[in-house]
């Protein structure tokens, strides 16, 4: 009765392969570390390198450790790179995923979490957004991650076999325990380029945008602590172990928080200024992006623990002076 997960050494999956392991469920890690981190899963979990491609291997990991479930992390997340990049990004994220379906197919594995993005909402859509809002990706990330939703819908039809998909809103802070963390060296995000400037290791924090039609005109996101989204996850997989239907899931507080709130929040945690530099909008990003996590907290009993603005940034904060100690 083991999980697989995929992308185990990055930072989302680093904190669900913890969060099973805090628990007792045994894990197998597949990870080609092409971004994610050995260390970030130390010696603790079973850890295999290799590639979702590699169908062979996979079956090979699934029979020799007796994976009765995969969780999906694997995959690539960087929107401005999709667009310079398509081919890659349906190559990472569409046609690795059929191979790792394939593989669960072949081997009788029936249950399969599978990690989403927000990003798939239409801009126009009714906010906050329940999971069925909607769809139109623009990004070929947001397009590459519809797909393989569509892809896991269309096999469960045929085949015994059953998927929870996860839309993650914007995900943030480390590991409470401090063992894992958003440890990327390009740093896109607000909160991990928040918290390096909190630690001057960036100069200022940019501001990409002061005329949004938001209450303060910067962008507004649904900031959910990484802690509570891997929670998520163990939720839906035993769920889909009690015979759950497949089913969507918005993973998100439900509450948005402005780029300027943000920064305010970052001055309180660390007691003084922070430098920020107003600038332009970034190509791509909505204005607004909020969830409606009703049907996880209803399907699923999902408790945030994490719900505080000032404890995901504390928690970033920390992560990043330990990551660069
Ligand atoms: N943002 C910003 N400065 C930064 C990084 C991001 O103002 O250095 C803004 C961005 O425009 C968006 C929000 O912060 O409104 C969250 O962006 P992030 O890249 O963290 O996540 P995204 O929502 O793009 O997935």
């Amino acid at each position: 009765m083991t999980t697989l997960v995929t992308g185990g050494a990055g930072y989302i999956g680093s904190h669900a392969v913890y969060a099973l392991l805090d628990r007792g469920s045994p894990v197998v890690v597949l990870d080609n570390l092409s971004t994610g981190i050995r260390a970030q899963v130390g010696e603790v979990a079973a850890f295999v390198q290799g590639d979702v491609a590699d169908r062979a291997l996979l079956k090979r990991t699934i029979l020799d450790y007796g994976v009765n479930a995969v969780i999906h992390f694997a995959g690539s997340i960087v929107v401005p790179e999709s667009v310079a990049d398509p081919i890659g990004y349906y190559e990472n994220n569409v046609s690795k995923s059929r191979e790792l379906i394939a593989a669960c197919l072949e081997t009788g594995v029936k249950r399969f979490i599978f990690s989403s993005t927000a990003a798939v909402y239409a801009e126009d859509a009714v906010q906050p957004l329940e999971e069925g809002a909607r769809k139109v990706p623009i990004s070929p990330y947001a397009r590459s991650k519809l797909m393989t939703e569509w892809m896991l819908e269309d096999v469960s039809r045929v085949h015994d076999f059953r998927y929870h998909i996860l839309r993650y809103f914007n995900v943030a802070g480390a590991d409470p325990k401090g063992r894992t963390g958003q440890s990327h060296p390009v740093a896109t995000h607000l909160m991990k380029r928040a918290a390096m400037v909190a630690l001057g290791r960036l100069p200022h924090l940019d501001i990409f945008g002061t005329d949004y039609p938001t209450p303060d005109g910067t962008g507004v996101r649904d900031y959910i602590h990484v802690s509570d989204l891997a929670a998520a996850h163990l939720l839906a997989l035993d769920a889909l172990e009690a015979g759950a239907p497949s089913t969507v899931y918005n993973c998100g507080y439900g509450r948005g928080f402005s780029v300027r709130e943000v920064a305010k929040g970052v001055e309180r945690v660390i007691g003084h200024a922070l430098p920020v530099r107003e600038g332009p909008r970034r190509l791509g990003d909505p204005p607004v992006l909020i969830s409606d996590p009703s049907r996880i907290k209803m399907a699923l009993g999902w408790k945030p623990r994490y719900d505080d603005i000032d404890t995901i940034i504390r928690s970033a904060i920390d992560w990043e002076r330990r990551f660069n100690a």
